[in-house]
């Protein structure tokens, strides 16, 4: 099984270990090549590029997508670590709770809350017909679903509240 968990920074070891690897860069460094690019060109490359980037992204129809729907797209990270790879995952619609099935063989198990539909981030965060009065009292907005993962307190407060935040 394969978890995503955002990058190694806040990790004292990994933060030395990129350090002396940036120090070697450097001291291996060839000179810098200035190709006389003016500030309109880099503008114009940087563009096509974000639209050939966004051309492909778009044949994606992942759960990524539909909350990630443009690669231009700030995303806004809690200031945590613990949070952070807890949103990323929800992000990605992967998480233990979702897809230890697949680490212990076992088939794909049904909403620990309704009983009527598979176990996904996007059944647990929008779909649930049992968990409607939770998300009103935690004012968890999921008519957009992407505006969902914008506002991480409130969407850690519904998951306290339903206590699967130590199961993501
Ligand atoms: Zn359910």
């Amino acid at each position: 099984m394969f978890m995503y968990t955002p990058s190694h920074v806040g990790i004292t070891g990994n933060e030395r270990a990129d350090e002396l690897a940036k120090s070697a860069a450097l001291d291996a460094a060839l000179p810098e090549t200035n190709y006389g690019l003016s500030t309109d060109w880099k503008s114009i490359i940087k563009s096509a590029v974000i639209n050939t980037w966004q051309s492909q992204w778009d044949l994606n129809s992942s759960h990524l997508h539909r909350i990630t729907p443009s690669v231009n797209q700030d995303l806004h990270l809690p200031p945590d670590r613990r949070s952070q790879v807890i949103l990323s995952r929800l992000r990605l619609g992967h998480t233990p709770l979702t897809h230890s099935y697949l680490l212990n063989q076992e088939d794909r198990p049904l909403c620990i809350f309704c009983q009527q539909s598979d176990l996904t981030i996007t059944h647990i965060l929008r779909d649930c017909p049992a968990l409607i009065n939770s998300r009103k009292a935690c004012q968890v907005n999921c008519g957009n679903y992407s505006m969902l993962f914008e506002d991480w307190f409130k969407l850690k407060s519904f998951l306290r509240s339903i206590k699967l935040i130590n199961n993501l």
